[in-house]
């Protein structure tokens, strides 16, 4: 695990920019024929569409996080067609899963899967109806990020800079079902089957790299001087924020409200939690092991059922220390 940066951060990148500098790198080192990655579609910003990109200059459009699916993999039997032999995939985990799951079928000779965390993802349409919510201008925004120190960036095409606490957001006001099922249910926020996956969660403000194995390495090794590294800070305990998150999803998924807490206090709080809650690698492990309690807790109560193939034994360990124990029927077969 790395603290990084580009030494020299792309114009119109969601952090600085290491995932299309790196595919940017493969392209000019003819590494690869094409990378598969999403741009945004024409007609809408936010949308994302799927491209095989063939020039290094081509990754700029690509920048920056969109909020959507659009049918990445779609695009892998067009580019064995057109007799691309070696190709790089960007992808968040469901992508990257389906995808490892094709490997072998699709006879690349050489694939390259540079991953992004994801916690949730939503349709566009749901996309535009948050940016509604957290501002009276939602067309004129042009980038959005839930950061690490607990406040969501939002940028204008003016050039304002706004940051909204957390507390802030008005995510009460959201439908239950504005992110699906299975984003609720997912096991793999880190995207552990990319070679090397590009987040920004244990970053604190910078980004934060895990390569995962000596193709990651060789992905990392391409940005040369141009990456700037260092070993991740940690700080502040987990422990008292999990166990909040767990209350307020067991009353949601109950159909309880949301324990409010009052207007008064919510800027305090806000302004207390970047000061004294996780950082860092905390805060990275703090983001995991919520994912895996909601994970049980809403599956446990929309597809009990599913439990025993859907929990991987991973998901356990996480959520033990919080008192969720599996029954002998949850707990399935490849029990650790
Ligand atoms: C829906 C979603 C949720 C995310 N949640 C987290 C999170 O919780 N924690 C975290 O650390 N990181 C998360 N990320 C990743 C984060 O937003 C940054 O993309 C990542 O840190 C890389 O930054 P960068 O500057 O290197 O990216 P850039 O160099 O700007 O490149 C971004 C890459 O992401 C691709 N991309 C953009 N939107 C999508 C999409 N909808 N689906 C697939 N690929 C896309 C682009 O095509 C581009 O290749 C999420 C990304 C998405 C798409």
């Amino acid at each position: 695990m790395l603290r990084a940066s580009l030494a020299v951060p792309s114009v119109g990148a969601q952090w600085t920019g290491i995932t299309t500098r790196i595919a940017e790198r493969l392209l000019e080192t003819g590494a690869v024929d094409a990378v598969l990655t999403m741009a945004p579609d024409p007609d809408d910003k936010w949308k994302p569409m799927p491209v095989l990109v063939t020039k290094a200059e081509g990754m700029a459009q690509c920048r920056g996080m969109r909020m959507g699916y659009a049918p990445l993999l779609a695009l892998l039997e067009p580019a064995r067609a057109l007799g691309y032999k070696r190709l790089a995939v960007v992808g968040i985990p469901c992508q990257v899963y389906a995808l490892r799951a094709l490997e072998k079928s699709l006879g690349f000779e050489r694939l390259y899967v540079i991953g992004t965390p994801c916690s949730d993802n939503t349709t566009t349409a749901r996309f535009h109806q948050f940016l509604e919510l957290i501002s009276e201008e939602p067309d004129n925004i042009t980038y959005l990020e839930f950061r690490a120190d607990y406040h969501v960036e939002i940028r204008y095409t003016d050039g304002r800079v706004k940051a909204i606490p957390f507390l802030m957001l008005p995510l009460s006001q959201l439908p239950n079902d504005f992110f699906p099922l299975t984003c609720r249910t997912c096991v793999d926020y880190t995207n552990v089957l990319a070679d090397i996956t590009v987040g920004y969660m244990g970053g604190q403000g910078e980004q934060w790299l895990i390569v995962r194995n000596e193709r990651g390495e060789e992905l990392l090794d391409l940005l040369g001087d141009e990456v700037r590294t260092t070993t991740p800070g940690t700080g502040g305990n987990r422990q008292g924020p999990v166990k909040g998150f767990l209350k307020n999803v067991e009353r949601a998924a109950g159909g309880l409200p949301l324990r409010r807490m009052p207007n008064w206090l919510r800027p305090i709080v806000g302004w207390l939690m970047p000061r004294v809650g996780p950082k860092g690698v905390e805060f990275a492990r703090a983001r995991v092991e919520m994912k895996a309690v909601e994970t049980v807790l809403h599956l446990r109560r929309e597809k009990p059922a599913r439990m025993k193939n859907m929990v991987p034994a991973h998901i356990w360990p996480l959520v033990e220390p919080y008192g969720l124990v599996p029954t002998p029927e949850e707990r399935g077969k490849d029990a650790l």
